[in-house]
């Protein structure tokens, strides 16, 4: 994606689509891979069982403080000759409370149009108009559409990562979480296929020592703290008003994490179209 539409606003960007479930195939190309759905009984089966399943989190107990996103996403095939006639595109303003809508390139004229959000919303409604907004500069056919939750809670309000579980010997066994099952996800934007790897790399590197790679992986993703801590007071009664400066700037230090440069005075002032991200247009 060279260019990403933000809120209007047309900036450059190095961001990829990434075809996850084929990044896993071809990482798991060398090891021979057992695919069953566990539950913690295995953990009385294995020295170390590592609990890498995602928003389920099926082996650790609950987080102490979880937030989910609620998302909907549609692939489409653009039927237009010119295939970039969609522009990758996210707009926040459009969702109320928290969340925001996308259209992703997936390449040979495809795309992801979604939508995400914290609380209730008409998450159908909202794609529905999206995709009928886009229909109107292209022709558009629908493939398949699907539902899906992401732990946005961040890794701080993720504990425990780890878990020793009761067994009959008394032997030492230890179930310990990686990426979204410990919430290391990016909370404004709901990405964690990077930070998932970056934290499987944190945990190899901790294997026997859980402390440790509790430290580690609060200290690598505390920007991530912050951002659930500005969602939170989004979504307090008075919402945007509660918001200070120090929350909008991390709005502006997000987009700069992702390499993407918005210009700064859009993005801290009080007025202008990238404010209407936490503003929104219509509240
Ligand atoms: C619609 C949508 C759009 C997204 N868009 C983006 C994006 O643009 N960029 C981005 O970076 N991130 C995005 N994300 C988030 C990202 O996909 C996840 O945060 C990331 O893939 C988490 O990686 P993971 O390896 O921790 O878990 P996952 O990739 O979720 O893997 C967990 C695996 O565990 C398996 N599993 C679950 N329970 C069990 C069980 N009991 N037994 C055995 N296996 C089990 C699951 O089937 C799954 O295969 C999106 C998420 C959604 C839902």
């Amino acid at each position: 994606m060279e260019t990403l539409v933000v809120e209007g606003l047309r900036v450059r960007t190095p961001l990829l689509t990434v075809d996850k479930p084929r990044l896993v195939r071809d990482l798991a190309r060398s090891v021979r891979v057992r695919r069953q759905s566990v539950g913690p009984e295995l953990a009385q089966e294995y020295d170390l069982v590592v609990d890498a399943t995602g928003f389920a989190r099926a082996l650790l107990p609950p987080c102490r403080s979880d937030l989910v996103l609620s998302t909907l996403q549609c692939r489409v095939t653009s039927g237009a000759r010119q295939t970039s006639l969609l522009e990758p595109t996210v707009e926040g303003h459009v969702v109320s409370g928290f969340g925001y809508s996308w259209v992703f390139p997936l390449g040979e004229g495809q795309y992801h149009v979604g939508a995400c959000t914290v609380g209730p919303a008409d998450l159908d409604g909202l794609v529905e108009q999206i995709i009928r907004g886009l229909a109107d500069e292209s022709r558009l056919v629908r493939h398949c559409s699907c539902r899906g939750a992401v732990r946005v809670s961040s890794p701080y309000y993720a504990t425990p990562f780890s878990t020793v579980p009761a067994t009959e010997d008394e032997t030492h066994r230890l179930v310990i979480g990686v990426g979204e099952s410990i919430g290391a996800v990016g909370p404004f934007t709901g990405e964690g296929i990077h930070p998932s790897m970056e934290c499987a790399r944190l945990l190899a590197g901790h294997l026997d020592d859980p402390q440790g790679y509790t430290r580690a992986v609060l200290s690598r993703f505390g920007w991530m703290r912050s951002e659930r801590e500005t969602i939170d007071r989004l979504l307090t009664p008075d919402g945007a008003a509660n918001l200070g400066l120090g929350d909008r700037w991390r709005f502006y230090l997000n987009a700069r994490r992702s390499g993407i440069h918005l210009p700064f005075a859009e993005a801290v002032r009080g007025t202008g179209r990238l404010s209407h991200w936490v503003d929104g247009k219509k509240r």
